[in-house]
């Protein structure tokens, strides 16, 4: 158990798509735990399986006081659209906008074995989006448009809101 190290663009598992979790195992439980210590310890709102290395549906996703483990997660309604500005633990200091469901449902399962659904909008719609492309193979800077480093302001801008989210 511990920190697992995030792969990086380049590194042909990101473009792979992961498999379907069969049952929920002890090394299930170990890895989703393993998951929150890394996406805690990168200062992310979002990770999936493949990004340490590991082929299975598996995504968390913790954002404005909600934090989710999600086990086979899926789309099942989308509405509207919004343009998203994004960035990704395996694409560091770059990000870019890309379009995404203004709304999104997702039905997962928790590290319980049961079933449930999020909803997100706005943000969380975007997160929960590019979260799942990762269960896929799909990086965010596929499809993205205006590709920039992230300068300082959006850096700090970045770590401002996590550390609201990490103090409520
Ligand atoms: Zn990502």
């Amino acid at each position: 158990m511990g920190l697992k190290q995030i792969r990086q663009r380049g590194d042909d598992i990101l473009g792979k798509k992961a498999k379907l979790v069969a049952e929920i195992t002890p090394k299930i439980l170990d890895l989703l735990d393993d998951m929150k210590q890394t996406l805690e310890a990168n200062d992310g709102v979002g990770i999936a399986a493949p990004q340490v290395g590991i082929l299975r549906r598996i995504a968390l996703v913790s954002h404005d006081d909600q934090f989710y483990e999600m086990v086979n997660p899926e789309i099942i309604e989308r509405e509207g659209e919004q343009l998203c500005n994004e960035a990704c633990l395996s694409v560091p200091n770059l990000c870019g906008d890309i379009m995404r469901p203004f709304k999104v449902v997702i039905k997962a399962t928790n590290r319980h074995g049961e079933e449930y659904t999020v909803t997100g909008e706005e943000q969380m719609a975007s997160i929960l989006c590019h979260e799942l492309d990762h269960l896929d193979g799909v990086l965010f800077i596929d499809s993205a448009t205006n590709i920039r480093p992230l300068d300082e302001e959006e850096l700090r801008e970045r770590k401002r809101y996590r550390r609201k989210r990490i103090n409520s």
